[in-house]
C-alpha cells in the first residue's frame, strides 16, 4: 500500500509509517510476554437456534488485557500474531483454555458446545490435531462438544497440510464450520468436499440486509445452495430484529450477534446460560442465587 500511496514504485518514508511500524513492534514485544503473564482471556458469545431460540454453542473469542492499553480486541493483535508465527503458541493456549472452561462449566452442570477459531497458520501446524486430541482427553471432553471455525480463505488454502488437517479433524469427530463466508472466492462445489457441516455468513452481508437488495439476494442464494448441499447456515453479527426477521424468512439455521448476547467472560456466560436461558441448560439454584448482586 505504500507504493500506491506514493504513486510510484519507490518505497517512501514518512514519520507516520515509522510510528506505525514502531507501534506494531511494541505490540509484538508485549504479545510475546502476554501468554506468560496471563494477560489473555477467552470471552464467549452464544449462537442461537433460529427456530427455538435455544443456545446451540458458544464461540470462544480472544481478549488481551494489555498492561497499559486496556482490553484489546483480536483485530488489533491476531494479524500480528499470525504474521510472526506467535499465533501457534497463542492458538495452543486457546485450545487448552477453551477445553478447561468447557470442563469447568460441565462440572457446574452446564453442558455447552464450544467453537474455537483456528487460523490459517494453525491449519498448517503439524501437531494441531494432536493438540486438540490431547486437550480433549486431558479434560475428558467428547469431540462432538467442540466446533472448529476456519475462515473461508484459510479453508481454501490448497496446501497438503491444510487439507490433511481438515480431514483429520473430521475423523476426530469435532464439528467443522467455515467462518466469514462470502469474503473469499471459494466455490461451494469445492467446499462440499471438505468435512464441514456449517457455513457462517460474514457480518458484512448481515449489516447490509435491511438496505440492500443485493445483500438479501446473496444471503438467500447462499443459504439455499448450502442447504441443498446439506450444510447448516449461521448468520453472524445480527444486531436488530429487522435483520432477524429477514434471516428467519430465509430459513437460516442459527443466529449470532449483539441482539442476543455480546461476548462475555466464562463466568458471566455460565450465569447468563443458567439465568436467561435455563431451558437449554441444567438449572442450579445455588449458583443462581450466589451472584445475583
Ligand atoms: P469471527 O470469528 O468472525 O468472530 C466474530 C466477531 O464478530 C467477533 O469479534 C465478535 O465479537 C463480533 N460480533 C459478534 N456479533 C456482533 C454484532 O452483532 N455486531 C458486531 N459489530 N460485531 C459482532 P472479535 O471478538 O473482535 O473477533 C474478531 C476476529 O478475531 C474473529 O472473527 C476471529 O477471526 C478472530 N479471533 C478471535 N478469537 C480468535 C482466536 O482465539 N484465534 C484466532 N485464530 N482468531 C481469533
Ligand atoms: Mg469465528
Ligand atoms: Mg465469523
Ligand atoms: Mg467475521
Amino acid at each position: 500500500s505504500s507504493k500506491r500511496a506514493g504513486g510510484s514504485n519507490h518505497c517512501f518514508y514518512s514519520p507516520a509509517m515509522d510510528a506505525d511500524a514502531e507501534a506494531q513492534f511494541d505490540l509484538l514485544r508485549d504479545l510475546r510476554k502476554a501468554l506468560a503473564n496471563n494477560e489473555l482471556e477467552l470471552f464467549y458469545q452464544p449462537k442461537m437456534d433460529a427456530t427455538s431460540g435455544k443456545v446451540t454453542a458458544v464461540e470462544a473469542l480472544l481478549r488481551w488485557k494489555h498492561p497499559t492499553r486496556g482490553t484489546l480486541l483480536p483485530g488489533v493483535f491476531v494479524p500480528i500474531a499470525e504474521r510472526s508465527g506467535l499465533i501457534g503458541a497463542i492458538g495452543n493456549w486457546v485450545i487448552e483454555d477453551a477445553c478447561r472452561q468447557s470442563r469447568a462449566w460441565r462440572d457446574k452442570g452446564l453442558r455447552m458446545r464450544v467453537a474455537i477459531n483456528l487460523s490459517a497458520h494453525q491449519m498448517r501446524q503439524d501437531d494441531i490435531v494432536e493438540r486438540i486430541t490431547g486437550a480433549l482427553e486431558h479434560y475428558r471432553i467428547h469431540p462432538s462438544l467442540i466446533t472448529c471455525e476456519i475462515t473461508e480463505s484459510a479453508a481454501m488454502e490448497d496446501t497438503k497440510m491444510t487439507q490433511a488437517t481438515f480431514r483429520r479433524l473430521g475423523e476426530l469427530g469435532v464439528h467443522l464450520s467455515i467462518d466469514d463466508f462470502g469474503t473469499g472466492y471459494s466455490s461451494l462445489a469445492y467446499l462440499r468436499k471438505l468435512p464441514a457441516e456449517e457455513l457462517k455468513i460474514d457480518r458484512s452481508f448481515i449489516m447490509d440486509l435491511e438496505h440492500s437488495a443485493d445483500a438479501r439476494a446473496v444471503v438467500d442464494a447462499v443459504t439455499k445452495l448450502a442447504h441443498a448441499l446439506g450444510l447448516k447456515v449461521v448468520a453472524e453479527g445480527v444486531e436488530n430484529q429487522r435483520q432477524q426477521q429477514i434471516l428467519e424468512s430465509m430459513h437460516i439455521d442459527e443466529l449470532q450477534g449483539f441482539l442476543f448476547a455480546k461476548p462475555m467472560s466464562g463466568r458471566a456466560l455460565l450465569l447468563w446460560a443458567m439465568n436467561d436461558r435455563s431451558e437449554s441448560a441444567v438449572f442450579k439454584p445455588s449458583l443462581f442465587s450466589e451472584t445475583r448482586s
